[in-house]
């Protein structure tokens, strides 16, 4: 992989930490997830944790200069030498100017960035079915691909949880989020030759499988 900041864009519930996760492990590179770093500083109350909590539950965008905050300083760790994947971020053509800046500053070239696109049906499906374990962070569907037990973790037992947002009301109000202000980087991407496209309609592993490959050669 020549690229060394590698950006996943999609609607809620395209895959994108399904497939980060994936990417990540083949290619023992950090898969930031700016979701993840929220909810875990929400769950720790610090002052940042708390106020993006609202936002995160009214199903609204953190401010821009917290994620760029957030994302500037893990990227700044020694793991990420080597390179990243930046998982739902940027979300806003600011936050994508924010990063065209930083991979400048860091001589890192332009990034390359997989768009996952997926039907709108499939994506309400995918956020009321989705639950994550609490240990591990591996994530199931249980209406297509459910735990051998029910609500535990087939890894390592852990208790699988749905996230706080993933209710009907968040749901629309993060899709709405999506189409006004992440939806325009596609174009964004696509003007400056950075975008690859991946049909994300399919099952998570033929999906990995393709992007693998597809990555390996990029
Ligand atoms: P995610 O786990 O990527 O679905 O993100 C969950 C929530 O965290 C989003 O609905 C936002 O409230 C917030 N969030 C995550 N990433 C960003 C970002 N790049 N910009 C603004 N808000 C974000």
């Amino acid at each position: 992989m020549k690229s060394q900041a590698l950006i996943f864009l999609g609607a809620p519930g395209a895959g994108k930490g399904t497939q980060a996760r994936e990417v990540s492990q083949h290619f023992s590179i950090p898969q930031i997830s700016t979701g993840d770093i929220l909810r875990e500083a929400a769950r720790n109350g610090t002052p940042l944790g708390l106020a993006a909590k609202v936002k995160m539950e009214a199903g609204e965008l953190v401010p821009d200069e917290v994620v760029c905050g957030i994302v500037e300083e893990r990227t700044d760790q020694p793991d990420c030498q080597r390179g990243f994947i930046l998982d739902g971020f940027p979300r806003t053509i600011s936050q994508a100017e924010f990063v065209d800046r930083m991979l400048l500053a860091k001589g890192k070239g332009s990034p390359l960035v997989i768009d996952i696109d997926v039907d709108h049906d499939v994506l309400l499906k995918r956020l009321t079915c989705r639950r994550t374990c609490s240990k591990c962070g591996e994530i199931y569907n249980i209406c297509t691909n459910p735990p051998r037990v029910e609500g535990i973790c087939d890894n390592d037992g852990g208790k699988l949880l749905q996230r706080a947002d993933d209710t009907e009301e968040t749901i629309r109000q993060r899709l709405v989020a999506y189409e006004e202000q992440t939806s325009p980087l596609i174009e964004y991407y696509r003007a400056k030759g950075f975008l690859h496209e991946v049909d994300g309609n399919r099952r998570p592993e033929l999906i990995a499988a393709e992007l693998i490959e597809f990555l390996g050669k990029a």
